[in-house]
């Protein structure tokens, strides 16, 4: 039991690597998951609850968590995993302010609001665990152009940093998850076909795709105690993406 006792939740819960962390945890603990997922995860003998809320909007944020500590009576682990990739994402020239500005509000402010209201909560329980989740491009440029992507994740591991820092006194840690490719649908919606798939899988060393499940064990990592004295690191689970500048083959 890795995570007994702990209440967990998670943004982004529906689908891809939120769905699987709801599922991984939840023989464990409670979690915030959307409502089919909640029914999987009780289903599954754990505890969940699901949570309406869009991260880039502050009132959201503050009732999201507040619904967690209402209803299991404290929060240890925050995961801020929710976040966009436009499909009109492109080069500086193209990318329009709209797509820059959505962006930014998702993936850096939600993770920010995320924080805000979710810090408090973790003081009041005497520390715990934030798992944002960043990305191998937040570490090296993705080869195909998806610019606000980028730099959006450049901002929450810059961030992520920043709070393990302010924060590690207090029992908090904070650590920004950097998966590499995974065969989710938020990426196989733009590599949707073979010739786009085999373009991306040339730079990954393994020469496949992750799966989301490997993300979320990663996750299960950094939210229980095995993770305690793990702060402030750029945590990539990335098959090698970012050790190699290319593949032999
Ligand atoms: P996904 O699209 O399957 O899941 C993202 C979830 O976030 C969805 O459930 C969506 O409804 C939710 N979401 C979107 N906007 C939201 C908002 N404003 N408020 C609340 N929820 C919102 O994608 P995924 O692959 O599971 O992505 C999860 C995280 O992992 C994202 O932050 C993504 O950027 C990151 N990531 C994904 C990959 C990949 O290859 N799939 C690689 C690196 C990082």
């Amino acid at each position: 039991m890795r995570l007994q006792n702990k209440v967990a939740l998670i943004t982004g819960a529906g689908g891809g690597i939120g769905r699987e962390t709801a599922l991984l945890f939840a023989a464990d603990t409670n979690a915030g998951p959307n409502e089919e997922v909640a029914a999987a995860v009780n289903a599954a003998g754990g505890n969940a609850i699901a949570v309406t809320a869009d991260v880039s909007k502050a009132a959201d944020c503050e009732a999201m968590i507040k619904a967690a500590e209402d209803k299991f009576g404290k929060l240890n682990i925050l995961f801020n995993n929710a976040g966009i990739s436009h499909a009109d994402d492109d080069d500086a020239i193209t990318t329009s302010e709209e797509v820059w500005d959505l962006t930014f509000q998702i993936n850096v402010k939600g993770v920010f609001l995320g924080c805000k209201y979710g810090i408090p909560a973790l003081r009041r329980a005497g520390g715990g665990s934030i798992i944002n989740t960043a990305s191998f491009v937040a570490i090296v440029g993705a080869a195909t152009p998806q610019l606000a992507y980028t730099a959006s994740k450049g901002a929450v591991l810059s961030m992520s940093r920043e709070l393990s820092a302010i924060h590690a006194r207090e029992g908090i840690r904070v650590n920004a998850l950097c998966p590499g490719p995974l065969y989710t649908e938020l990426l196989m919606k733009y590599l949707n076909t073979e010739e786009k798939r085999q373009r991306r899988l040339v730079h990954i060393p393994m020469g496949r795709f992750g799966q989301a499940k490997e993300i979320a064990y990663a996750a299960l990592y950094l939210a229980s105690d095995e993770s305690s004295f793990v702060t402030g690191s750029e945590f990539l689970v990335d098959g090698g993406i970012t050790a190699a500048y290319t593949t032999p083959l």
